[in-house]
């Protein structure tokens, strides 16, 4: 199901513009507008969900697929790149501003400022705590 409004069902569908790279039966590849570095890459799938949480996990799995094939080419195409991060938002506060199901293949290169997140350690036996909370929910 597509969703008219939704700018990534759009270009999915080839009804708005995109630097397309890649696409099959359930997904498109396009360059970000607003690259961190130049062949930043969207891995999106045509099927309009929200997030992973309501993606069907055979778009996830063919999103995955293509993934790993749009990642070497834009690694192989580049000589300054040979790493890459895999980013997905999921919820306006992890900062998805598209409702649309998507991830960022970011190529990297050395000193390109790009930064992980920071880090801070659980204190004693807060570990354990959350594990047991989390895996209640499983
Ligand atoms: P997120 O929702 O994961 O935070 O980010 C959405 C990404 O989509 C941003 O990096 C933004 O630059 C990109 N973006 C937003 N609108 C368009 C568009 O119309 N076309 C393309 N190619 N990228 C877009
Ligand atoms: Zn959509």
């Amino acid at each position: 199901m597509s969703n008219g409004d939704c700018i990534f069902c759009q270009i999915a569908a080839g009804d708005a513009p995109a630097n397309k790279i890649y696409e099959d039966d359930q997904v498109v590849a396009v360059l970000d507008i607003n690259p961190v570095n130049p062949g930043h890459t969207l891995i999106i799938p045509k099927e309009h969900s929200v997030n992973i949480l309501d993606a069907k996990d055979s778009t996830l799995m063919a999103m995955i697929a293509a993934t790993k094939t749009v990642a070497k080419a834009v690694l192989t195409a580049f000589d300054e790149y040979d790493a890459f991060n895999l980013e997905s938002n999921n919820g306006r506060i992890a900062g998805q501003i598209i409702p649309h199901t998507h991830w960022h293949i970011v190529p990297r290169k050395a000193d390109d400022g790009f930064k992980h997140w920071p880090g801070k350690p659980y204190e004693e036996g807060q570990a354990e705590e959350i594990a047991d909370k989390i895996k209640s929910q499983i």
